[in-house]
């Protein structure tokens, strides 16, 4: 048994990482035709770790299920980042606690993901949820076949709490055979002070530039059209490895292996560099499209962040990718009422919102994570005063988003299309070079294609079009 540490978490060494080779084969008729069900919270890197997990499961016969209750083994990969991700997980536990008791005594229960790593969670696990059988955490998915072939009647915890190694050969069962998300790195040395990937995850870590090269060359071959590029921060990709390529390098050379689009999240704007700048605006097959998180406007709160620049050099960092890559859309992140965040702060952050006119943004009330420092921090702020903070600024960002999709009225764009609309059947679904996301009318034989297609309105959150 492996219980999470945060003080292992949050120790880092110069002990070289291990490049691990997977050689795993399991016997497919252990769980032969036995049901999983996956439930997934959380960032990019949750998805793309459920895309290994399902495969995972699938080596040992398990064939994908569709509830709980019709499910043998049910696995929730949870996020730390959310506020009501205790909520998630203890409601989620409780439908699996009826079911067990009520029906299937059989049914085997998992954590995992980030919150696996707490150790405030795991105690509680272990102390109040006996009937959870197994919690791995996220350096630890490649044991996932020994813990479900070993199980037995007591819990099983395996949580390293390490700087984590580099595993290869890994594979996935993909949601997608249009568009693949592909590991350049893995954990963050970054300590923005609110944050707990530094903890969860492990130290930096890139992978080595000709695995990721050749990962892509077959995903190519293979018919996929687009791929993104996955880290916390891609761009300080390969700083961790002697004479390894820099991010712009590793873009240049997954560019030149011809496929159609290349995307990347997410970018730091502290390692975003000139000569990033420089190939995005070189080759057509990198998408001019950028996640660049702001946090915060103000200085001083960047400052209290950890964030590593200042107000000024983040809109200077916006106009030098602007004035090179004109049209390249950009996104980010902010953060409203860090503790102490005064009025005059918050205006700090309105008037970056105004100067950069962001084509989208995701905003969040700060909310503390346990372990972090900023969770230390006393904080005069009512959470009153930051919901109509919150109010104002996503009313901004709306505005900023419209005004950016207006542009796009009656012209034609190169539109990636991916399935049918969930909320329209009749229409496809797809995304601009600028990650814009359109709807359209047309005939299924069209997904997967890049398409023309002409606007024909705009609203905040999305596109219509035309086929042409
Ligand atoms: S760079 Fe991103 S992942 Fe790393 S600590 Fe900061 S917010 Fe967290």
């Amino acid at each position: 048994m492996n219980i999470p540490n945060i003080k292992e978490a949050r120790k880092r060494s110069d002990k070289e990482v291990s490049y691990i080779y997977l050689n795993q084969e399991y016997d497919n008729s252990a769980f032969k035709n036995k049901k999983y069900f996956l439930r997934t919270y959380g960032c990019q890197m949750n998805v793309h770790d459920s895309e290994e997990i399902a495969s995972r499961l699938e080596s040992l016969g398990f064939v994908p299920g569709n509830s709980i209750e019709d499910s043998d083994v049910v696995i929730l990969n949870t996020c730390a980042i959310r506020e009501n991700a205790h909520d998630k997980l203890f409601g989620f536990l409780g439908r699996c606690k009826h079911e067990k008791e009520k029906n299937n005594p059989d049914l085997i229960i998992a954590i995992c993901g980030c919150m696996a790593q707490e150790e405030g969670v795991v105690n509680n696990l272990l102390k109040n949820h006996p009937y959870v059988d197994i919690v791995f955490g996220t350096h630890n998915i490649y044991q996932l076949q020994e813990l479900i072939l070993n199980r037995n009647k007591k819990q099983q915890i395996e949580v390293f709490s390490c700087e984590g190694n580099v595993y290869e050969n890994i594979s996935y069962k993909r949601e997608s055979s249009i568009k693949a998300w592909v590991n350049i790195q893995y954990g963050c040395d970054k300590f923005c002070t609110y944050c707990i990937v530094p903890y969860t995850r492990g130290k930096q870590r890139s992978r080595k530039s000709n695995e990721i090269i050749n990962e892509v060359k077959q995903l190519k071959k293979d018919g996929y059209k687009e791929v993104t590029l996955l880290g916390q921060n891609v761009n300080a990709y390969g700083k961790d490895i002697d004479g390894e390529l820099s991010f712009a390098g590793l873009l240049e050379e997954v560019s030149k292996t011809g496929i159609e689009r290349i995307r990347f999240v997410t970018s730091h704007p502290w390692d975003f560099t000139d000569e990033m700048i420089e190939v995005i605006a070189k080759y057509s097959n990198i998408m001019p499209y950028i996640h660049l998180p702001l946090q915060s406007g103000s200085t001083n709160v960047l400052k209290q962040m950890g964030r590593r620049y200042t107000q000024e050099e983040y809109l200077e960092l916006y106009k030098k990718i602007k004035d090179k890559i004109p049209n390249c859309a950009i996104t980010t992140d902010i953060i409203v009422g860090f503790p102490n965040e005064s009025d005059d702060d918050f205006n700090e952050t309105l008037k970056v919102v105004n100067e950069c006119k962001f084509d989208g943004a995701y905003t969040f009330i700060y909310s503390p994570r346990e372990g972090t420092p900023a969770a230390k921090m006393d904080d005069s702020i009512s959470l009153e005063v930051k919901e109509k903070r919150l109010q104002e600024l996503n009313s901004l960002i709306n505005n900023y988003s419209l005004e950016s999709n207006k542009k796009y009225l009656g012209r034609e764009v190169p539109v990636l299309l991916e399935g049918i609309s969930e909320k329209d059947s009749s229409k496809l679904f797809g995304y601009t070079d600028t990650f814009k996301l359109v709807n359209v009318s047309g005939l299924k034989d069209n997904i997967g294609k890049i398409v023309n297609v002409k606007i024909t309105d705009a609203k905040s959150f999305s596109l219509d079009g035309e086929i042409q």
